[in-house]
């Protein structure tokens, strides 16, 4: 179990722990300074999970999207579903992150960066995410035979077992499996 992470960490923790689905739409953000509902889902609701306290997730947040859309509107617009993630609006119900297989069954739309890369990403888009993961060579050949028989998750746990250069027994079939088990590894 990991309690808490610190904001401080979190781009060394994104590199050198997040599955690729979670590295995908955290770079994203980096770089658009904006994520549609889906992605905002999927990442922030792994985030909470994977220990980011709630004043962190807004803190996080409005880094970004301010500079996209202006920290008042970010107030208005996008505060309100985060604090709603961690069950502190609405019916104050305390969401849980998605399993692999609702990521890898959701329908990702043009310009939507949630979902899973290894179910909708191209071929060409793969390979290039899988090369700046440092994967390539005979592990690449075997993660995109597994993506071909539409094996996702398999395919997920050659890359982390490339990734980690070690096994992965247990299969990945979380996000946030995926996380703990790296950082079981790595600390
Ligand atoms: Fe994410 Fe699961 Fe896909 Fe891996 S198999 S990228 S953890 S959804």
């Amino acid at each position: 179990e990991f309690s808490e992470i610190s904001l401080k960490d979190i781009d060394r923790l994104a590199s050198s722990s997040f599955p690729l689905c979670m590295r995908h739409l955290f770079d994203k953000l980096r770089e658009n300074h904006h994520l549609k509902h889906g992605g905002r889902m999927q990442l922030g609701l792994f985030l909470k999970a994977v220990g980011l306290k709630l004043e962190d997730a807004l803190a996080f947040w409005k880094s970004e999207f301010s500079q996209k859309v202006g920290a008042e509107r970010f107030d208005k617009e996008y505060s309100y579903s985060i604090r709603h993630n961690y069950g502190k609006e609405g019916k104050r119900t305390d969401y849980t992150p998605y399993a692999c297989h609702k990521i890898i069954s959701s329908t990702p739309s043009v310009g939507d960066h949630h979902g899973c890369p290894y179910r909708h990403f191209s071929e060409e888009n793969l390979r290039a995410a899988l090369g700046k993961m440092g994967v390539g060579g005979r592990s690449l050949d075997d993660i995109l035979d597994k993506v071909r028989s539409r094996h996702y998750q398999v395919a997920c746990t050659l890359t982390f077992e490339a990734v980690h250069a070690a096994s992965c027994d247990s299969g990945i079939n979380h996000p946030n499996q995926y996380f703990e088990a790296s950082q079981k590894i790595l600390q």
